[in-house]
């Protein structure tokens, strides 16, 4: 399988396709953004700029575009459990001084 759209990141590997109700997406897993675990990237077209991406450790439940794209990577052992399995924590102290909680 092919990726339909131009990607411009060396690092990332090519996971698959993803066909929402809406888009259809290229799959990628990017060891080398974000925090360890890497990162999903779901390409929309071949805009520089027209993409999801979310961090392997932060994307929870199966509910988002970005959920069905690290299904895809881990089902196809590109991701490692134990990024799935990072905790996320209930507030952290962000740079600008703000606490975040999910
Ligand atoms: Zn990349």
């Amino acid at each position: 399988m092919e990726p339909r759209y131009t990607h411009d990141c060396d690092a990332c590997r090519f996971v698959g396709q993803y066909a929402s109700v809406e888009r259809d997406y290229d799959v990628w897993f990017c060891p080398e953004t974000g925090l360890p675990g890497g990162s999903i990237i779901m390409r929309r077209s071949s805009r520089p700029d027209d993409y999801l991406s979310a961090d392997t450790s932060l994307i929870r439940g199966s509910g988002s575009v970005l959920a069905q794209g690290l299904k895809l990577a881990v089902s196809k052992g590109m991701v490692a459990a134990v990024a799935k399995a990072a905790p996320v924590p209930d507030f952290a102290l962000m740079p600008n001084g703000r606490i975040w909680t999910r």
